[in-house]
């Protein structure tokens, strides 16, 4: 860092600063978590530096010995960690990974079946301004009116009528558990490919604190940066049927070089997962996941499904006549972080939205329990009702003294 301060002290003063930003406030976007000194060591590597195009021992370049150690590592520890026949660590992102999907079982018209994202899908399931849904004929599933939950009579009705190809399951803002079992069957009733994108949920299958996909779909697309708390990357694991199909989609079809920085860096995160104090971290963020939503409750703000059984909440703040967006601004003033989010038919523009979407895989890592999960919901509570956006103002200065108070108790990244 003294060698980067001296030559470009404005991008150090970056880095320093977003250290400080992270450290001050509570961090509570659901896709968000602090990754370990260690991983963040591999990424900052010169294996950077290499140019490592295919995979181990099948490289179109000279000098890749080392480099294929660092993804050998990668992808058995993947493996291991998920019990999966056939790892792919490659993939630059969530997004690419997904890519991937559509390359090995789709050509461009063919027909998927995927959650909406106005009801907790993502971009890359077939939404109008993504490749997949530009290129791919896209039908969506939503959740269940009454229960606010996946609704699989939908899931098996659409599927019976539309025949797609493939079926996908997962989102960005599901809070919770997800009937694998039940989507196989349609799947197979069908002929479908079923892809779970795991990215949001992925760090809890690590630790075993919820169920695995893995026995179930034919492939698993995730991100490495969520829960799991890996370099900000994503993977996939698939059946060894499907691994010829999805290698050749990662590499050449979507992607160059890999990125061996982030793939050891993967290695790390892979190994740090297998290790019984990630197993109970997984399960502190869900138990604080509930804590927060039942806190929450009780000031009268409304978990979508009644509440959660994984690291995220979908918070509708109708009841307390706030929208989401100005929700987003009063927490932000007073040193919470967290995201609007659409709830299921909501009533608002995406812009504006009904709602917000928490999680605690930040704060689980600092160290945070349930009693303080009650202390953070009075906080977000007392700033989206009382607070008007102002840092100066009387409230946010208020909550931000709470949010002190903690975070000062419980640091990110300790000195
Ligand atoms: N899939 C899901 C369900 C996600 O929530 C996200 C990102 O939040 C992605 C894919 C995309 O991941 P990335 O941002 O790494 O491309």
């Amino acid at each position: 860092y003294a060698a980067l301060r001296d030559f470009d002290p404005e991008v150090a003063d970056v880095l320093l600063s977003e250290l400080g930003r992270i450290r001050s406030g509570l961090q509570l976007i659901a896709s968000e978590n602090l990754s370990s000194p260690e991983v963040l060591t591999a990424l900052g590597s010169t294996l950077s530096n290499k140019y490592a195009e295919g995979y181990p021992g099948r490289r179109y370049y000279g000098g890749c010995s080392e480099v294929d150690k660092a993804e050998e590592l990668a992808i058995e520890r993947c493996k291991t960690l998920f019990d999966a026949e056939h790892a792919n660590v490659q993939a630059h992102s969530g997004a690419s990974a997904n890519q991937a999907v559509y390359g090995a079982f789709l050509k461009p018209g063919e027909k998927l079946l995927a959650m909406s994202l106005p009801h907790g899908g993502h971009l890359t399931h077939g939404t109008k301004v993504s490749f997949s849904g530009k290129w791919f004929d896209a039908v969506h599933y939503g959740v269940h009116p009454d229960t606010e939950d996946v609704d699989y009579d939908e899931i098996e009705r659409l599927a019976k009528e539309e025949r797609p190809k493939l079926i996908c399951a997962g989102g960005s803002a599901i809070p919770r558990l997800i009937d694998f079992e039940r989507i196989r069957a349609i799947a197979d009733e069908v002929g479908a490919v079923f892809w779970v994108d795991a990215a949001h949920f992925i760090g809890l299958v690590a630790g075993k604190a919820i169920p695995s996909p893995v026995p179930h779909a034919d492939v698993v697309t995730f991100t490495t940066h969520k829960v799991l708390r890996g370099p900000r990357s994503g993977a996939l694991v698939c059946k060894e049927e499907h691994a010829a199909a999805l290698d050749k989609a990662v590499f050449p079809m979507m992607q160059g070089g890999p990125q061996m920085h982030t793939i050891a860096a993967k290695a790390v995160n892979f190994k740090e997962c297998a290790t019984p104090e990630y197993a109970q971290y997984a399960r502190d963020v869900i138990t604080n996941a509930q804590a927060l939503a039942s806190g929450l409750t009780e000031h009268g703000m409304r978990p979508t499904t009644g509440g959660t059984d994984t690291h995220l909440a979908l918070v509708d703040l109708q009841p307390v006549e706030v929208t989401g967006k100005d929700a987003e601004a009063r927490c932000d003033a007073a040193g919470i972080v967290l995201n609007k989010n659409a709830i299921p038919n909501d009533p608002q523009k995406p812009g504006i939205a009904s709602g917000i979407r928490v999680g605690t895989a930040c704060l689980t890592t600092q160290g945070m329990g349930t009693e303080q999960m009650a202390t953070v919901a009075d906080l977000i509570h007392k700033a989206v009702t009382e607070g008007d956006g102002d840092p100066d103002g009387t409230v946010s200065r208020e909550v931000r003294a709470g949010v002190t108070e903690l975070v000062e108790a419980f640091p990110a990244y300790p000195r």
